[in-house]
This record gives C-alpha cells, structure tokens and sequence, in this order.
C-alpha cells in the first residue's frame, strides 16, 4: 500500500516521478494538473471554469480542488493506494487530504530543483498535443514518443505564465513543507539530477520508510 503526495514546484519532475513511482507500486498516478486539462479540452462544463485561471497560471479554487480529489481517490482503482501530483497545493488542500486519509500514514516527497533551473527547463518543455505525454527533453523535440502527435508548448510554459506559477508556487505551495516537514513519512530529494537517478532516490526513500515501518 502506498499512499503518497508528490510535491516540489511546477517543473520540478513531479508529473515525471509520479508516474514512475505509481507503476512501481502498481497504484494509478492522479496528476490534478492533467485532470483539469482534459476538461479543458473536452469542454465540459469543469473545463470551462477553469480554462482562464489556468492559462493565467493561478490556482483553481480550493473548494472545486478538494471535491475533484476526494471523488478521484474514492475510485476503485485507488483502494490500494495512489501517487498524488499537483495536490495539495495550498494549506487548506494538505488539511482537507489529511482528513480524507483518516488516520492512515502519507508518505510526502518534496523533490527540489532551484527557480533558475526551473525557468530553464519549462521553456523548453514539450508535451504531446494529443496525448498530453511529456516529451524526454534529451530527445529531439519534434513528434511524441508514444503516440507520434506533434510536440506543443504547453498554454502555461510561457516565460510569463511561468514567472507567475513559481510566484504561486512560493505564496501558497511551498509553505506546506513546514506543514509536513517535521512527518517522518517526509523525504526531501534532490531534483537536479537526471530523471532515472531523481527514480533511484525516490525508491529508496520510499524503501526506507517501509523498513522503519516494519521495525517499529
Ligand atoms: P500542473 O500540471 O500540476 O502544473 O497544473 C496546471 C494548472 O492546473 C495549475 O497551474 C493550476 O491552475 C491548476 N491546478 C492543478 N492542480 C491544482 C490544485 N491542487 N489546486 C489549484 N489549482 C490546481
């Protein structure tokens, strides 16, 4: 079983990790970030309350966030656990997961990169126009690789948009690792590595933690 939040700022690798995480573990990966761009895209009636704070780079509201989420990991698929990304982002979502998990153990991995490399490396994302697959920034950025659609920039990969996010992410975000810090279920990894190395500290952390699980 493992239930565990992914955290760290927009670009830091978390989409990435979360879903290399999930498949070790045989649980779904539930990026909220993809949840509401498929709104968007299908023109639900979600998608369009959200369309025009997400090109802008805020945050969707927490109320519509924590519903959304409750509902998600309700689902049967995540009975056996499940690798959040993208929630929580505020104090108020942390508070609301926190309530939702009634007594069983989070396990939170706050993955680190620094701003600058950050602005970097979201200028020159690409994600998959049909699939919404993020393109291996090493390879040539043309055509997806699972899919062969064309590579796009995502709406909020601006530079502008970008400057935005990670004031967000600083506002509202990164106080939550004062929230969770002093857990013993926190591990802070070292985002700034490449994205297998980022994996191999991930597993570890997360072994360790089932280690200490098991000798209490
Ligand atoms: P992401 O793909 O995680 O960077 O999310 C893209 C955008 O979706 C964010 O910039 C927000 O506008 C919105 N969003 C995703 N998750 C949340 C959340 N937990 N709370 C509020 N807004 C969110």
């Amino acid at each position: 079983m493992l239930l565990a939040v992914m955290l760290g700022a927009p670009g830091a690798g978390k989409g990435t990790q979360a879903v290399r995480l999930a498949a070790r573990y045989g649980v779904p990966a539930i990026s909220t970030g993809d949840m509401l761009r498929e709104a968007v895209a299908a023109g639900s009636d979600l998608g369009r309350r959200v369309k025009a704070v997400m090109e802008a780079g805020e945050l969707v509201s927490d109320d519509l966030m924590i519903d959304i989420v409750r509902e998600r990991v309700a689902r049967p698929d995540a009975a056996k656990g499940f690798v959040l990304d993208g929630f929580p982002r505020t104090l108020r979502q942390a508070e609301a997961l926190d309530a939702v998990m009634d007594g069983r153990s989070l396990t939170i991995v706050n993955i680190a990169v620094p701003a600058e490399e950050i602005v970097r490396r979201l200028a020159s994302r690409r994600v998959c126009g049909s699939c919404a697959a993020i393109a291996d920034p090493t390879g040539a950025l043309t055509a997806c690789a699972k899919c062969g659609e064309a590579l796009v920039q995502r709406a909020d990969d601006r530079e502008d948009v970008v400057r935005e996010r990670l004031r967000v992410y600083e506002r509202n975000t990164a106080p939550l690792l004062e929230y969770y810090r002093a857990r013993p279920t926190f591990k802070a990894i070292d985002g700034l590595q490449t994205p297998d190395q980022v994996a191999e500290w991930v597993a570890a952390a997360i072994a360790d933690l089932s280690v200490a699980g098991q000798e209490q």
